[in-house]
């Protein structure tokens, strides 16, 4: 397509669930696999391309919390913890077919990836490189999708690109009521007074006070990664 391209630098969220797909096990190698093939093409580009990823497929903290005895923050690192493991496997996807990726975890685990330095994140974007944070804010009671709304601000990254399994946003669960329809735009304020459950409120919120514009889009419809990166229509926007 001709259509000039939109974003400099992106935050493409991808929750733990889109990265399961249809796999048996937690995470389907299809979905890594076009995840990287489509980063790399708009690297190519120069665009520059942070991901913050999700750990639902694997274990969430607040469906945990509360089993066995389980106290939420306890059940939150673990979940942190997961998402850890798919930023592992998405870096290990995206090498395998030659972009340099770093991961960067809110928490210590030097062995494994380096430590969050925001200084040092912006500069491997600037040399090309993806760069992948895990371990969510680092805080229990936090999700990833603040996470992600979190670092596009920190990082001037220019819109959080949500990745989900979903076309975007309905007025209406499309589940239940065939009638609904999905929607272009949105504002934050409708989000929020709707309760359309897009990201929760905190995130929502943080992308409001940063006027941080988000993108939510089907990732499993090949070549919309692309796209929404590229700034092309696809799914929902919502800002002011
Ligand atoms: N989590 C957390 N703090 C954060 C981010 C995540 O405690 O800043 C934990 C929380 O338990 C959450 C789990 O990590 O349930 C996985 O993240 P999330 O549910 O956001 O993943 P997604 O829904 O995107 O797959």
């Amino acid at each position: 397509s001709n259509q000039p391209i939109k974003w400099q630098r992106v935050l493409l969220k991808v929750s733990g669930e889109a990265l399961a797909g249809d796999h048996s096990q937690n995470i389907d190698p299809k979905i890594t696999m076009a995840i990287a093939r489509e980063v790399a093409a708009v690297t190519r580009l120069g665009i520059e391309v942070a991901i913050v990823v999700g750990g639902g497929n694997i274990f969430r903290g607040s469906s945990w919390a509360g089993c066995s005895g389980l106290d939420r923050s306890s059940a939150d690192y673990i979940g942190m913890l997961a998402t850890v493991m798919n930023a592992i496997f998405l870096q290990a996807t995206m090498e395998s077919i030659g972009i340099p990726t770093r991961v960067q975890t809110a928490f210590r685990m030097s062995e494994v990836a380096e430590p969050y330095i925001r200084r040092r994140a912006v500069r491997h974007l600037e040399k090309g490189r993806v760069v992948i944070f895990a371990a969510g804010t680092g805080n229990p009671f936090f999700t990833t999708d603040t996470a992600a709304a979190l670092r596009c601000a920190e990082i001037n990254a220019e819109v959080v690109l949500k990745a989900t399994n979903v076309d975007g946003v309905y007025d209406d669960d499309p589940r239940h009521n065939p009638q609904a329809r999905l929607l272009d735009t949105l504002t934050y304020q409708e989000v929020t007074s709707k309760d359309l459950s897009v990201m929760d409120m905190t995130a929502i919120t943080l992308c409001q006070e940063n006027n941080i514009p988000v993108v939510v889009f089907n990732l499993n419809k090949p070549g919309n990664i692309e796209k929404a990166i590229k700034g092309e229509r696809v799914g929902t926007l919502i800002g002011p």
